[in-house]
């Protein structure tokens, strides 16, 4: 009941101009949003218990009853991981799907798979429409997005939202972004989608080469330098707004608002909990599905590390806030390059002779684009060239899409040599160190002080 309610509370303001709409969105008491949270929270659980025999070994195995459980938190330690979904994929696969979506370059070989239904991506692509209209997207406006199309969630995101819109849109697909500067004069888009470091690398070119009117830039996929942020936004003298998704979640977690200060979070779709908080109130981000029937997810975890924001925002939307992302629990590092691990850069060297047993990656930020660092142990600094082009060509013929962002000039990749024995100052060595600034939000400064 409450769900038919709801949706059609959605429906509605969709129909309306935007802020007449976010004001119904906005009517909504927070007790309604909890009882629909509650009562999607719930058929997902039973759901999961029935068909999948990894939640029910987990539950049995813990002892919990599921007609007792309410909300995520009352399940104690069970979580599920990437690993989980890797390793058992059939368990989790429970309905009939219509499509599957890849994530590239997690941390092991392998791909996580995740599968949904149309009318799954349907329910989600409504939120999204909502929040974009909130953002000024409307009928009459012409999207170009250059989200990648291989295997990425992106594409199918914008396009499930934009059904509900109806504006005029386009997937170029991740091209080089001096092509679509050149093909985009045709469109006169006046919104662009894209990666942040290839709408980076777009702006380098428009900043050159000659702007037209934008209502506004939207990146997803990875986080951005603020700095990187101001230069696109002075370029097209239109602001940047970033969303935050995973494919696990349809792309579909969080968006910006006119405030930038945090992602408002998809809370009828999703429940999040960051459960363990270090003294800085900082965790990792843990999510459950609430309209999922095909790989519904308990209690997710994100390896995202962020807090969530309770505080209404400066904007008036009713929905709360995520932080920005702090850094990740693994040694993934999402930037112009790509998602990259440990393994990326293993692989990369492999067979490549006359470097030392100890490397790391270092990424850092020179201001206009990412530049990832690898470092190498070198015994006789004799055979340099021959190294370095050893890893161009693996890198190259190993990595597809990190070859071609670095042939599109979205990161600019260095091999340096060390000496023996420098790298590694402890036991352990960090294989890969995230040197760029972190971004905290001014709302994280103020809870933080407030607490
Ligand atoms: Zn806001």
């Amino acid at each position: 009941m409450i769900n038919k309610i709801i949706a059609q509370v959605e429906r509605l303001a969709l129909r309306m101009e935007p802020q007449r709409g976010i004001r119904l969105l906005n009517a909504l008491p927070p007790s309604a949003i909890e009882a629909l949270q509650r009562a999607r929270f719930r058929r997902t659980l039973r759901l999961a218990a029935e068909r999948s025999p990894f939640y029910r070994e987990q539950f049995r195995r813990r002892g919990i009853d599921i007609r007792r459980i309410e909300h995520p938190s009352q399940l104690g330690d069970f979580y599920t991981t990437g690993e989980d979904l890797c390793e058992r994929l059939d368990d989790f696969k429970i309905g009939r799907a219509d499509t599957v979506f890849e994530t590239t370059g997690t941390t092991s070989p392998v791909p996580k798979r995740v599968y949904f239904s149309q009318a799954e991506i349907d329910e989600m692509g409504r939120a999204s429409a909502v929040a974009l209209s909130f953002l000024g997207l409307s009928p009459e406006d012409t999207v170009l997005s250059a989200f990648d199309c291989s295997f990425w969630v992106s594409p199918a995101t914008v396009r499930s939202a934009f059904q509900y819109i109806g504006c005029f849109h386009s997937e170029a697909g991740k091209i080089d972004p001096l092509d679509f500067y050149e093909r985009a004069a045709f469109y006169r888009p006046n919104i662009i989608f894209g990666e942040p470091s290839w709408i980076v690398r777009l702006s380098n070119i428009a900043a050159e080469r000659g702007v037209w009117p934008l209502k506004f830039l939207f990146a997803g996929g990875e986080n951005i330098a603020e700095t990187a942020r101001q230069l696109v936004e002075q370029t097209w003298r239109a602001p940047l707004y970033l969303s935050y998704g995973q494919t696990e979640a349809f792309g579909s977690m969080g968006i910006e608002c006119v405030e930038k200060e945090g992602y408002h979070r998809n809370d009828l779709h999703f429940i999040f909990e960051v459960p363990d908080v270090d003294e800085s109130g900082t965790g990792e981000l843990v999510y459950t599905t609430l309209t999922r029937d095909v790989m519904p997810l308990i209690r997710y975890r994100s390896t995202d590390l962020t807090h969530l924001i309770d505080e209404p925002c400066a904007c008036g939307l009713f929905a709360k806030r995520i932080a920005r992302i702090r850094a990740r629990t693994d040694e993934m590092v999402v930037c112009g390059m790509g998602n990259v691990g440990p393994w990326v850069f293993a692989e990369v060297l492999r067979d490549v002779n006359g470097h030392g047993a100890d490397w790391q990656a270092v990424v850092s930020h020179d201001g206009r684009r990412d530049v990832v660092e690898l470092r190498l142990e070198l015994e006789d600094l004799g055979h340099w060239a021959e190294v370095q082009q050893a890893v161009l060509v693996n890198l190259r013929n190993r990595f597809a899409d990190f070859w071609k962002n670095y042939e599109m000039k979205l990161y600019d990749f260095r091999v340096i040599p060390c000496a023996s024995g420098s790298l590694r100052n402890g036991r352990k060595l960090k294989r890969v160190l995230d040197e760029r600034q972190p971004m905290p939000s001014p709302c994280a400064v103020e809870v933080h002080a407030g607490s």
